[in-house]
Order: structure tokens, then sequence, then C-alpha cells
């Protein structure tokens, strides 16, 4: 039975595609994933992939992924999809297409084209510009010209970019990163994104071993976002998550849990004097 805590990616019996119903999009949503060997650029301490490797994803078979995404959209539209009948009737309606899966996405070298495909696709069964498309991301890659091609697609069918800023800190980036450095400051890559397309900041927060997030953490973050506004970049809002589900990474087992839910509402007040809108999906 599809759930929203129910996301494995191989139900629908297709390689790149899977549905899931979703808390965040609230019904069902139409899964990419790309980075089929499980592998990401980085690694994140409440990543819920199965056996995460380090890496990029492989080789796209364009070929098979645009008939898999053909196949299975028309298929839901239709009526003629074997889970179908367990979704509760208000919940067919497909919301979104999620760009996400098990790793980063725009680590694949195909990101561009596959950009263009869903266009293709969504234009072919009459749906272009009426379901949005939403690239979850961690926003390493931004600066490379085949994900700016790919951003620059996606902003003209009406997608989203939820642009992953969890530590505006080195030290907290590479703790809950996993990661150290990037090829260019955050901010700059956030620039990037949001100059090509709609961008929402999504921010995941969690106590670890017991310990909220830091005073100095909270205020780094709250002056990342000031200086976006003084920058005026283009940025939608923010998407404040907590966590639902464990972590599936061996170091992190037991250590991550949920926040009270008056934490993310306080530290939701925080980030609105910035002037920002702010979605708290807990
Ligand atoms: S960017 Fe996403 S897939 Fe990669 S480690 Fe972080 S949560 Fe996992």
């Amino acid at each position: 039975m599809l759930s929203t805590t129910n996301h494995s990616r191989e139900r629908a019996g297709f390689k790149y595609i899977y549905p899931v119903i979703s808390r965040r999009s609230g019904g069902l949503s139409i899964g990419i994933n790309l980075n089929t060997n499980n592998a990401c650029n980085w690694r994140c301490i409440y990543c819920q992939v199965p056996n995460l490797t380090r890496g990029s994803a492989p080789p796209v078979n364009l070929e098979k992924f645009r008939d898999e995404l053909h196949k299975f959209m028309s298929n839901v539209l239709s009526g003629d999809f074997y889970e179908i009948e367990k979704i509760p009737e208000k919940l067919r309606k497909i919301q979104d297409i999620a760009i996400s899966g098990n790793g980063e996405p725009t680590t694949a070298d195909e990101f561009g084209q596959i950009i263009k495909i869903i266009e293709g696709v969504l234009a072919d069964i009459g749906l272009l510009n009426e379901i949005k498309c939403v690239l979850i991301t961690n926003g390493s890659l931004v600066n490379r010209d085949y994900v700016k091609e790919g951003l620059e697609r996606l902003g003209a069918i009406n997608g989203e970019v939820w642009f992953k800023i969890d530590s505006a800190t080195p030290e907290g980036i590479e703790e809950i990163n996993q990661v150290s450095g990037t090829e260019l400051s955050a901010i700059n890559r956030l620039n990037i994104s949001a100059n090509y397309c709609s961008t929402y900041i999504q921010t995941c927060v969690f106590s670890f071993d017991g310990e909220l997030p830091s005073n100095e953490e909270k205020t780094a973050y709250v002056n990342l976002l000031k200086e976006v506004k003084t920058r005026h970049i283009p940025i939608k809002g923010v998407l404040l998550y907590g966590v639902e589900r464990p972590s599936l990474l061996p170091e992190a087992a037991n250590k991550i849990k949920k926040l009270p839910e008056n934490w993310l509402i306080d530290f939701a007040e925080e980030i609105k004097q910035t002037g920002f809108f702010v979605k708290i999906s807990a």
C-alpha cells in the first residue's frame, strides 16, 4: 500500500520512476530516481537512502527513462495503474513530479536532457504547465553548465528548485552534510539557482545525540538569510523540515530524533523576522 512512510523506489517495477503518496505534495507524487546506484556526492547524517555510497549517478538510459515516464503517467491518468485502487480517491490526482531519488540528481551528466524529456512527455499528454516539477537538490553542482541548462528549462516549464541548506557554518556543514567545502559558497550557488528557476531553501532540523541545534547554528542560519535579502537573491521562501523517519546511515543509528513541534514554530518565527515566507513540515 502506498503511504507517506513507505517510499520504496522499486514499487512500480520501473527503473527510474516511482510513485509516492507524499506529505510534501499532499497527494500522489511521481518520483524520478536517477541515482539507481544509491550514490550521492554528500552524506547527510539524516539520509534515508539505503546503503548510501559516495559518488555520482550512473549513465542514464534516456530512451528507457522517457518510455517509463510516458507509460507511467499515461497509466495513472487512465486509472490503469496496478496500485491505483489502493490509493484513497482524493489522493489519486498527480500533484507533481519530484526529481529526487536515491542520491543527488544533478550528478547525472544527462540532467539537462532529463528536464527536456520531462517537458516533452508533459506536452505529449497535455499536462505541460499543469503539473509542477520539483527538483530536490543539495545545490552543490549548480555552477556546472549542464545543470544550469537543466535549471533554465525547469524554470521555463514552471518548475521549482528546493535547495538544501541545513547549516550556515563550515563545522555544521561538515557534521550534518558530511562534506567539506564546495566549489562555491552556498549563497553564490543559491544565487545561480534562483536566477534560473523559482527556488526555495529547504532545511532539515533535528536533535542529534539528545542535543538541540545550538544557538550559534541558529544565529548563523538567520544571518545567512539576512544576507540573501541584502543581496536581493530572489528566493521564494524557506521550507523547514523535521525528520519523520530514522536515518539509514550506520553512523547515525538512533541518534537523530524529531524536534518538539514548538521548537520548529519558534525557529520559523525567527526566520519570518528576516522577511521570508516559511512553511513547516514537521
Ligand atoms: S543530499 Fe540527499 S541523498 Fe545526498 S546524502 Fe544528503 S539527503 Fe542523502
